[in-house]
């Protein structure tokens, strides 16, 4: 009886995002000796390849045929192939195909190991010069006007700086978006990051659809938004004082029925919640009762 050869690695490798000069030594080590490279897009992959002189074989695995290719991958993997996986353009799975794969993968109690490189939402944030410390990553906005207005107002009050993906397609509507709910909240707009027409500005969002509008050319491209996060010191659109500051100033003057009421007003906020506030507040303030 043989032993069964041992388990084979799923590489996740990631690719440049526009300079080809961004793959790592060890990424292209790892593509020319993987007996497979599963790619988004073959014929993309391979110009990639073919830029580096490497032979590997390419299977496609996109986003309509993951869910079935991951069982032979697995199969593959178990005799002992060494598998990697590419995108076209920066890390697998960040808003790529490969999620699916990559729990099938481990699930099945296989090994996946990166290969790590270029990313845009890493790229954009560290050129950014808004808070890295803590971000969200919300990937693509919907598509839909209305969908994408309602996910930026669930967004808006968010402390951590958000980062977004957009398309050439959308950028304008976004936005003019961004510029509604966002206000004088500071925004960069990074496009063709590492390419020959690399742009980034940070502005106030409600300037941002003007720069866009202000060249053709700007609204070309890929792009990478980064929006700051709602501040403590002022209003979700950073125009003026907070909910919390409000209050803390009207309460001891007014108590908290009419705080809430005028604070409500002033904030945009529903007068249930400023009242709650007003209340949790008070609790530290000997407050007039004006009940
Ligand atoms: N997997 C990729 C990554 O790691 O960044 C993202 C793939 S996603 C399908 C493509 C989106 O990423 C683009 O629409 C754009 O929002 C962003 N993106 C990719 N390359 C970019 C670049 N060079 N400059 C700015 N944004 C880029």
């Amino acid at each position: 009886m043989t032993d069964s050869p041992a388990p084979g690695v799923l590489w996740i490798v990631a690719t440049p995002i526009g300079n080809l000069g961004d793959l790592s030594t060890r990424a292209a080590t790892v593509l020319a000796e993987a007996d497979v490279i599963a790619a988004e897009d073959t014929r993309h992959t391979k110009r990639l390849l073919d830029h580096l002189g490497i032979h590997t074989r390419t299977l496609s695995l996109h986003e309509h045929n993951e869910e079935a290719r991951a069982v032979p991958l697995i199969e593959r993997l178990r005799g002992g192939a060494s598998i990697a996986l590419v995108s076209d353009a920066g890390t697998p799975l960040i808003s790529d195909p490969g999620y699916r794969l990559v729990a099938a993968v481990r699930e099945a109690g296989l090994t996946v190991q990166t290969v790590p490189g270029p990313s845009a939402v890493v790229a954009a944030l560290s050129i950014s010069g808004l808070p890295t410390d803590r971000f969200v990553f919300e990937g693509f906005l919907p598509a839909k006007p209305g969908a994408r207005r309602k996910r930026l107002a669930e967004l808006v009050s968010e402390p951590r700086t958000l980062v977004c993906y957009e398309s050439s397609h959308r950028i304008t509507r976004c936005v003019a978006d961004l510029g509604a709910v966002f206000g004088q909240r500071p925004v960069t707009l990074a496009r063709e990051l590492t390419k020959r027409y690399e742009q980034s500005v940070t502005c106030p969002a409600a300037e941002l659809a003007e720069w866009l509008n202000a060249d053709a050319n700007r609204v070309r491209g890929e792009f990478v938004l980064v929006i700051g996060g709602a501040s403590e010191n002022t209003d979700a659109t950073g125009n003026g004082p907070s909910l919390d500051q409000l209050l803390a100033a009207l309460v001891p003057e007014l108590g908290t029925k009419k705080a809430a009421k005028l604070a409500a007003r002033l904030t945009d906020t529903p007068k249930k919640q400023a009242y709650a506030k007003a209340v949790s507040l008070s609790a530290g303030h000997a407050a007039p009762d004006n009940g």
